[in-house]
């Protein structure tokens, strides 16, 4: 009998705030050494209260307008209880009552062809700290807890493991482009829930979910595993499923039982009185909309209409500041096509060649700007337009003074060129006779003198002809 694997995904982003999500300390990326970014709020001192992140709000409400959701303008927090040594308060604040956002669609595109995936929610809720086990201690480090993420449910739509990375490809371009998380490893964690069914069946199997990965890779070998051992369990009744939470073993391939399935009243959940329910009234709505960078997809779609090549459009989607820069520089009247170039090929030349990174790209859309204005209008060649670039990426140089300092600018004004030509005349009798005597190649002489002495400045066919006129009213 064909099978028909059916997944759903729960998966945990860390938010790219400043702060944590209750209190004032350092947000994801702050931390140094364990423990530096922690205060009595977040590590559960008696007492102490919590006061909500606004950016948090604004960056959940944006990964719903992402994917589609409904914006629920009413939302409130609640208490999960749990004890565990990484929990200092032995409750996380989440949203279960009222989660920020429900009823989203995400399209992919897929070997075969689109395929929606509905989301179910988007929850805002706090992270745990960090166990770290060494010799025969185990130490607490504090410097996770409440830091915030948004936590984002599908509905069992997922038929595939292609299907699924696919999905976290997908959300992790859009929520790194939108500066919603930089979804570096480990910032991304899925829970994978899955079951099979006879294909054609309505109904869905026992399901089992495998708890807190995040290598992509890893989520993938245990897709393949979890479904199979279904399979087989179902197919030659080597076991019995039950409904159970299981973590996948990296080394082994494997997957193992952790738990059984917990239900929401082990954790007594109930609302959290220390926090107001916050309202998302229109007119802040509208302005978190207004913020809202352009999605993925319409980026993408814009990308390829000013043709821009694939592989060029993956590297602009997957690192924010180039293609914020790009973004930039099109603002400010350069084409899209062109900036790109500039972008991707020259300054990625710069870098290479100084062993560097795009990370590491130091240049205003400003300065980008007039550098490719300066060659679009023939102000300086295109060669010129190089070595301007090198002088801004490497020393931070001003285009238009470094042009004039080096000469490269080749509209130098004709009164420059004559009083060149007239020195070089000057300076050169012999040659002066050797035309007046019928020798063309004489002017040639003369004219790669002049250029010699503009150092490149100045259009070439000017030169000449203001040369010709001379040589010849002598
Ligand atoms: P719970 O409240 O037990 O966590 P949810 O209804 O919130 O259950 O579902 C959790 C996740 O499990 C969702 O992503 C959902 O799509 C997925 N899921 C639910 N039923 C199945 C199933 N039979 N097979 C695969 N995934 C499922
Ligand atoms: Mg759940
Ligand atoms: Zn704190």
């Amino acid at each position: 009998m064909n099978y028909e694997i059916v997944i759903g995904l729960e998966t945990h982003v860390e938010l790219s705030t400043e702060s944590k999500i209750f209190c004032s300390c350092g947000g994801h990326s702050a931390a140094k050494e364990p423990n530096d970014c922690v205060c009595p709020a977040c590590s559960g001192m008696p007492g102490m209260l919590p006061v909500m992140n606004k950016r948090v709000v604004e960056l959940a409400v944006t990964a719903g307008l992402m994917l589609n959701c409904n914006i629920n303008r009413y939302t409130t927090f609640d208490k999960k209880n749990y004890y565990y040594p990484d929990l200092p308060c032995a409750y996380q604040i989440t949203q279960l009552n009222h989660p920020i956002c429900t009823d989203g669609c995400v399209t992919l595109k897929t070997s075969g062809g689109n395929r929606d995936i509905r989301i179910k929610q988007i929850h805002m809720e706090e992270d745990a700290g960090k166990l770290v086990h060494g010799g025969n201690s185990s130490f607490v480090d504090f410097n996770r807890t409440s830091v915030p993420l948004i936590e984002i449910v599908t509905q069992p739509d997922f038929r595939s493991a292609e299907e699924v990375v696919t999905y976290l490809n997908k959300l992790k371009s859009m929520f790194r482009s939108g500066g919603i998380s930089e979804c570096e490893e480990g910032a991304m964690r899925c829970d994978v829930n899955i079951s099979v069914r006879p294909e054609g069946s309505e109904e869905f199997g026992v399901r089992t979910e495998i708890k807190n990965m995040s290598s992509f890779e890893a989520i993938e070998r245990a897709i393949r595993y979890e479904s199979q051992r279904h399979i087989d369990a179902i197919e030659f009744e080597t076991e019995e499923l039950v409904q159970e939470t299981r973590r996948f073993d990296d080394v082994s391939g494997k997957t193992m039982a952790m738990r059984n399935k917990e239900t929401e009243a082990d954790y007594r959940y109930f609302p959290d009185a220390n926090l107001m329910p916050i309202i998302i009234d229109d007119e802040w709505l509208e302005e978190i909309k207004a913020n809202k960078p352009v999605a993925v997809d319409e980026k993408v779609e814009e990308y390829l209409a000013a043709g821009i090549s694939d592989k060029e459009i993956d590297m602009l989607i997957s690192n924010n500041k180039i293609s914020s820069l790009l973004e930039d520089t099109v603002k400010l009247g350069c084409n899209t096509r062109d900036a790109a170039t500039w972008i991707l090929t020259d300054c990625a030349g710069v870098l290479r060649k100084d062993g560097k990174s795009f990370d590491d790209l130091v240049i205003t859309a400003e300065k980008l700007a007039v550098i490719i204005k300066m060659v679009n209008d023939g102000t300086i060649n295109r060669n010129a337009g190089k070595k301007v670039l090198i002088a801004v990426v490497e020393n931070g140089a001003d285009p238009v003074s470094y042009c004039k300092e080096q000469g490269l600018d080749r509209k130098v004004d004709t009164a420059a060129i004559e009083s060149v030509i007239d020195k070089v005349i000057s300076q050169n009798p012999q040659a002066i006779e050797d035309f007046k005597n019928g020798k063309t190649k004489a002017a040639q002489a003369l004219f790669g003198a002049c250029m010699r002495e503009l150092k490149g400045a100045g259009d070439p066919s000017a030169i000449k002809e203001l040369l010709d006129n001379k040589l010849k009213n002598m």
